[in-house]
């Protein structure tokens, strides 16, 4: 192999942008290249090393400057707006730092969140290519992008079609104002990179949006997807940015006395904080449709220290004694239970990872989706691809943190349950369907695969760069 390229990972503090961010870093380890990992002491310790390859670079987070206690430096790690907020905070104190490193010990390209957009004018000044992640489908990053160039008019609300999409799509809610004018300027920025690296597969995305934002948008996206495939064993699948409160040994021995396809796993991402009122339908809408489940839930609930009378605001009173299945408080190995065949469907809040995961192991999904991307995913699993049915949610609320008004009752929550569960045709169907786009996913990320060859002609063209570029002028 001729020289190795050297590449610099810049992934944001949250768990959905980081452990995406560093399978696509080992995708480029596992081929010979050097990868660097740039992030907090912290984060360096949840992702583990995945080849001699694979290094970290790491930063002390600003705890104090941004008043957040010692060791809490992820977005995943908090629960209100306000401490959402100091992360990010503190990521703009760590730009500087960051900057130097990179200025001192310049990389071959720099692959950064789009949360950060001074790599943008950092890359420039080097003469060095950037690409751009942001953790989203392509599709998504097209109605993004359309809803940009076409917007609703200010008072638009309720459902409405993606405006000059390749095909009607109607989304069930309207983007709040202040998430859209969060995001248009950071996509603007994007949009002068050298591509955006997406994860997902071209196949999965579809061909005609491919088309749609490289003749439309006239930007490029590389599909090197989905990279949570590059996590073989249990071990890797396992060990992956968060503490599980259980072995993976005992979920497994729990997953393996049962049958195939009869458990319901139930988890909103990392960031998704429901009223007590919301996750009480979903204990009702569970014991009354009695499927065996793992459903997780927020750290803070169940708890030594929680009273009867706060767990009984959300918790059915004797929900566990009478219902067959686990509470996780906090995190759960994903990609170890949605990988187990008990598993018969996947009630989701349409995060990208996710989806990625759930589509790779062939597990039909129940969508509902809470915010930023999440909507138009759950466009792409039901409408497009027709791998999960819809509960029904509506409301779509500006970041993570903010408390939802309207509830999704039990009734729909079951019946999306039942859809999926109950083995009817409907289910068989959508099951099926699953499990052929598992096996395209998994063919993509092998030689002759599309994400495969992508990456192959990713890493020729960075070379070439590299190997013409004109040094920057001291
Ligand atoms: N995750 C996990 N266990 C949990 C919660 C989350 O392993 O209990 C992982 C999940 O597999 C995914 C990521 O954390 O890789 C969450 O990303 P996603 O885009 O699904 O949702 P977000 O948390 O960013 O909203």
């Amino acid at each position: 192999m001729d020289k190795p390229l050297k590449l610099y990972f810049i992934p944001y503090l949250a768990a959905g942008h980081m452990i995406p961010l560093c399978d696509i870093a080992s995708l480029f380890a596992s081929r010979g290249h050097f990868v660097t990992i740039i992030t907090t002491h912290s984060n360096a310790k949840i992702l583990p090393k995945s080849n001699n390859n694979f290094n970290f670079q790491t930063f002390q987070f600003p705890s104090q400057e941004v008043g957040l206690p010692d060791g809490i430096e992820n977005l995943s790690s908090v629960s209100t707006i306000d401490e959402g907020w100091k992360i990010y905070h503190a990521t703009t104190l760590l730009h500087g730092l960051i900057e130097n490193f990179v200025e001192q010990h310049p990389p071959d390209c720099i692959v950064a969140d789009f949360l950060f957009p001074w790599a943008d004018e950092l890359a420039k000044k080097l003469h060095i290519p950037r690409f751009v992640f942001n953790g989203f489908s392509l599709f998504t990053i097209c109605a993004m992008e359309s809803l940009k160039l076409h917007p609703l008019p200010e008072d638009a609300s309720g459902s409405f079609v993606i405006p000059n999409f390749p095909y009607d799509i109607v989304i069930n809610s309207t983007p709040p104002l202040e998430s859209k004018s969060f995001m248009d300027p950071l996509l603007t920025v994007a949009l002068k990179s050298d591509g955006f690296i997406i994860n997902s597969f071209v196949e999965l995305d579809g061909k005609e949006y491919v088309e749609y934002y490289e003749k439309t948008i006239g930007h490029k996206a590389w599909h090197l997807g989905p990279a949570s495939l590059v996590r073989k064993t249990t071990q890797e699948k396992a060990n992956r940015g968060g503490e599980s409160e259980m072995s993976v040994q005992k979920y497994l021995n729990w997953l393996n006395s049962k049958q195939d396809n009869s458990v319901l796993y139930i988890s909103f991402g990392t960031i998704c904080y429901f009223p007590d009122k919301q996750l009480y339908e979903i204990a009702s809408a569970i014991e009354e449709s009695g499927y065996e489940f793992i459903w997780v839930v927020p750290e803070k609930k169940g708890k030594e220290n929680e009273s009867d009378e706060e767990k009984e605001k959300w918790l059915p009173r004797e929900f566990e004694e009478r219902n067959k299945g686990m509470i996780v408080r906090g995190w759960a190995p994903q990609m170890v239970i949605l990988g187990h065949p008990a598993v018969g469907a996947f009630l989701t809040h349409c995060g990208w990872n996710s989806v990625t995961e759930a589509i790779s192991v062939g597990v039909p999904m129940i969508t509902w989706p809470v915010h930023s991307d999440q909507f138009y995913n759950e466009k792409l699993i039901t409408h497009v691809r027709g791998i999960g049915v819809e509960v029904g949610a509506d409301e779509w609320i500006t970041t993570a943190f903010r408390d939802m008004k309207k509830l999704v009752k039990r009734d729909f929550i079951k019946k999306a349950m039942r859809r999926l569960m109950d083995g009817g045709d409907e289910a068989v169907q959508i099951r099926n369907k699953a499990q052929e786009l598992a096996k395209i996913a998994k063919d993509v990320v092998r030689e002759g695969g599309s994400s495969h060859d992508n990456l192959t002609t990713l890493i020729d063209e960075l070379k070439h760069l590299r190997d013409n570029r004109v040094p920057k002028q001291l």
